[in-house]
């Protein structure tokens, strides 16, 4: 019987896998080893007794009483606090899911990856903050990383079979999220709850407001340098409405593979799930008769500099994917508490960045945990000190 893992299994992702796992037989099928959450702990608790987990934690230790309560009588442990999580990633899993949210998905994946497992990595967090760190973990221990970014997953699998050298362009797509023909000056006046309605994807909340500040795309163009190991100048973004293509990759025969579905996160949970085999995914299926027209469109860099902050990440990289990440985190943290205007979160994301590259410190390759934890942190309180300057 396969052993899993879900590590953010009461988020959005962490449902869709839920989803999944009972579709192809739940407990019957699968020996669940560790399923983690935050605060959703009636979530949490359901979702471990289906699939009869063998431990569950909170990220919090002061929801772990409920979380104990919850659980009375079952059989399965309890445990609370970021090392809970960290060490429930040390428990032997065939197939692990990263689907925490934000830089607190880091560690987890990361002792996964040193005990080989095959990480399912929705955490593209990672993949930015410490992109060489996880992929030479990966290399040393053997592991397999599979990327659960929709965008990501679409590269992987046109990839397949094909040979790095071949490619000549590589381009996620972008819904543009809800703003995308708003005028720069609506933007400004953006509420949480506009920023929050995506258009074509249902996410979690972070995640959506980060689409429609195209913060999330910034990520995913870091997250494409640092998976595929591709130049810069060879990956590009093109927004596309319908969400339908969600990659195209050209080889240097002038040939492009375009990875197409409906805009639906199981789909590449399934992939993940199934790899190296395509097995049944319940998704909508594609009807492009139905759908009569795909568009594309560059994406507007003066509404949305997250994309030209990238691009100086994915050129310097270092540790300042991991400034670019924390620096993001405080920014939305401030603007979903009503504290900072739309605009302000990529302002707030570049002024980090200059504070911190007068450090030549920041150049150091993002090898180390401890480098990077230390980016992260720092980036965390020169941002929050901007804040407070603003
Ligand atoms: P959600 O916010 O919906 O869920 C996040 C999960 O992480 C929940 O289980 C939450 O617990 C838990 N969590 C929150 N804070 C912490 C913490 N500090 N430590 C440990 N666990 C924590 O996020 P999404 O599912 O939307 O996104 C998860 C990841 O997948 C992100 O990295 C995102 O970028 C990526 N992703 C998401 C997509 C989507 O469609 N949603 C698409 C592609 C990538 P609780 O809710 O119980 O508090």
């Amino acid at each position: 019987m396969r052993s899993i893992s879900i590590f953010g299994a009461t988020g959005s992702i962490g449902e869709s896998t839920f989803d999944l796992i009972r579709q192809q037989g739940g407990a019957r099928a699968f020996r669940t080893v560790a399923l983690t959450g935050g605060r959703n702990i009636t979530r949490l608790a359901e979702m471990a007794v289906e699939l009869q987990a063998e431990v569950a934690v909170t990220a919090h230790e002061d929801c772990l009483p409920s979380l104990r309560d919850a659980l009375q009588g079952t059989g399965i442990e309890v445990q609370a606090g970021a090392s809970a999580i960290a060490e429930a990633a040390d428990r032997p899993a065939d197939w692990v899911m990263s689907a925490i949210i934000g830089a607190a998905g880091l560690v987890p994946g990361l002792r996964a990856l040193r005990h080989g497992r095959t990480l399912a990595l929705a955490n593209k967090e990672s993949l930015v903050t410490a992109g060489a760190l996880l992929m030479a973990t990966a290399q040393e221990s053997g592991a397999t990383i599979l990327p659960v970014d929709s965008e990501h997953s679409a590269v992987f699998q046109a990839l397949t079979g094909e040979d790095i050298k071949a490619v000549e362009k590589v381009i996620i797509t972008a819904s543009g999220g809800p703003f995308r023909d708003w005028s720069v000056e609506r933007i400004a006046k953006a509420t949480l709850a506009e920023a929050v309605a995506h258009p074509s994807w249902s996410m979690g909340q972070r995640i959506s407001i980060d689409s429609a500040s195209m913060f999330n795309k910034a990520l995913e163009l870091i997250e494409t340098r640092e998976f595929f190991d591709i130049d810069p100048s060879r990956i590009d973004t093109l927004v596309h409405p319908q969400s339908i293509v969600h990659a195209l990759v050209g080889f240097t025969d002038g040939g492009v593979l375009a990875h197409m579905g409906m805009p639906d996160m199981r789909h590449a949970i399934g992939y993940a799930l199934h790899w190296p085999d395509r097995g049944h995914v319940p998704v909508a299926r594609l009807d492009l008769g139905q759908i009569a027209n795909l568009s594309f469109q560059s994406p507007d860099a003066v509404k949305f500099p997250a994309l030209r902050l990238a691009r100086d990440v994915m050129s310097q990289r270092g540790l300042y994917g991991a400034v670019f990440n924390a620096a993001k985190e405080i920014a939305l943290d401030h603007f979903i508490a009503g504290r900072i205007a739309f605009p302000q979160m990529a302002a707030i994301v570049e002024e980090t960045l200059v504070r911190v590259s007068a450090e030549p410190a920041y150049a150091r390759p993002a090898a180390r945990l401890d480098d990077v934890m230390a980016a992260d942190s720092e980036a965390r309180r020169i941002a929050t000190a901007i804040v407070k300057e603003k």
